[in-house]
């Protein structure tokens, strides 16, 4: 059996705020991937500034910033074989116009509402320290799914 990757995503203000995107985004995430841990949060300016560091300087950064502060946040940390990469390909292209145009299903092309607010954040690459007993559980199981916490958990 191949390990599990984790990345992480997290569902930005405008689509959290809309149940029907939140729904539909939920229903991908859930059928794809392990859910591992899920948590609702607002970032402040501090929090969303260090978190979009690699951005410092760029045109956007503010508004960026500014967005991301804007309401809650759903952190989900996900796994999969191919997490990092499978998510990003389900979101699209970072440009909402470009995946209107190039790949209509793709998350971004039904949910975004503009380059900024492009549904959700995927990572570039696996941050979460992952010890070894987590990934053999998941991945060997047996897990359920938790709807209320939205997270898949140990079948005791
Ligand atoms: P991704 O989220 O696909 O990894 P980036 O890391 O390049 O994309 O950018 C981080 C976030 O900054 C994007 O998800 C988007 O919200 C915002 N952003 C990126 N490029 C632009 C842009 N040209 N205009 C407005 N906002 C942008
Ligand atoms: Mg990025």
């Amino acid at each position: 059996m191949q390990k599990l990757q984790l990345t992480l995503a997290i569902i930005k203000p405008h689509a959290v705020k809309n149940p029907v995107a939140l729904s539909f985004i939920r229903n991908v995430i859930k059928n794809k991937f392990v859910v591992v841990k899920t948590k609702r949060v607002s970032l402040d300016k501090e929090a969303a500034g260090k978190f979009y560091n690699e951005h410092v300087g760029k045109f956007f950064y503010n508004r960026l910033v500014t967005f991301m502060t804007s309401g809650s946040v759903d952190l989900h940390i996900i796994g999969h074989v191919d997490a990092i990469s499978l998510w990003r390909r389900l979101l699209g292209p970072t440009s909402v116009y470009k995946g209107q145009f190039q790949e209509p299903y793709c998350l971004r092309g039904m949910f975004g509402i503009s380059d900024t607010r492009n549904v959700a954040h995927g990572s570039d690459f696996s941050f979460y320290n992952w010890h070894n007993t987590d990934e053999v559980l998941y991945r060997k199981g047996p897990i359920i799914f938790n709807d209320h916490l939205f997270e898949h958990v140990r079948k005791l």
